[in-house]
């Protein structure tokens, strides 16, 4: 309890101190969704940074010598999923470990029935609930961050994740105000998800990238990265979706997207 407050009043102070400069001029330079966010938005989002970067544990992996122009680029995209709602700055997440590029794991995948295939799959990031750690890749994230209507973005997707193990669960529902949203979350994201499932298995093209029919966590860090990057298309062709998504994230991308502005 005591604690509690003690953490509080930590991050409250880090939340109101002057921004560093240089800070923000990447952010400016790098993360073009800044700039369209509203004076207030952008107020609260750099003061999630700050806490955010007192808090979070990088490492560079692979050779990658860490520059605080990285921490800040993928900070600034994590803490857009913070905005408005009451947090507790992804407690699951010990530490972030950043790779140049695209790296290698050894797994093994099912190809039929008993027939396993082992290899090498090449990978941009993963996060899992229970390692505490992300690995992101740094080209990944900084690509993802320049172009913010695309509909993918790495960050967005793996620190959806984070939000999701805030519960203490992986199955795609974060924590809940209340629980009629909880109930109508499990509603809209079942037949969603289903539907997603089954328009992958016959091959018709979809908004959502078909990676989300992997299972109910990977759709919800899926419908994440469309909600903030497609939040025009997701509105048209998911509105229970995005509805769904727009209570839970307590804001509506559509007032800053890029997407609009391409399309208006
Ligand atoms: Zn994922």
């Amino acid at each position: 309890m005591i604690f509690g407050l003690l953490k509080q009043r930590r991050r409250r102070r880090m939340r109101t101190q002057p921004f560093p400069k240089d800070w923000l001029r990447t952010i400016e330079r790098d993360v073009p969704f800044f700039l369209r966010l509203s004076a207030e938005d952008q107020v609260e989002l750099l003061g999630h940074i700050q806490v955010f970067l007192s808090e979070e544990r990088f490492e560079g992996c692979g050779g990658l010598e860490l520059t605080d122009e990285m921490r800040v680029i993928i900070a600034a995209q994590a803490c857009l999923l913070l905005l408005h709602r009451k947090t507790d700055y992804f407690p699951r997440l010990l530490t972030i470990l950043v790779y140049p590029s695209t790296y290698l794991v050894e797994d093994k995948r099912q190809v039929e029935g008993l027939v396993w295939k082992e290899g090498t799959t090449p990978r941009l990031g993963e996060t899992g609930r229970q390692l505490g750690s992300m690995v992101i890749a740094w080209d990944a994230a900084k690509s993802g961050a320049a172009d913010s209507s695309d509909g993918k973005n790495l960050v967005l997707h793996e620190f959806a994740h984070q939000l999701d193990y805030e519960n203490y669960a992986a199955d795609g529902a974060p924590a809940f105000e209340t629980r009629e949203q909880q109930l109508s979350w499990g509603e809209v994201m079942r037949t969603e998800f289903a539907s997603l499932r089954a328009a992958d298995e016959i091959g018709i093209p979809t908004l959502l990238d078909t990676y989300g029919a992997t299972n109910p966590a990977e759709f919800f860090a899926v419908s994440t990265e469309a909600f903030f990057e497609r939040p025009c298309a997701l509105r048209a062709q998911h509105p229970k979706l995005y509805r769904e998504l727009q209570r839970y994230f307590l804001q509506d991308p559509i007032e800053y997207s890029a997407e609009r502005m391409k399309t208006n």
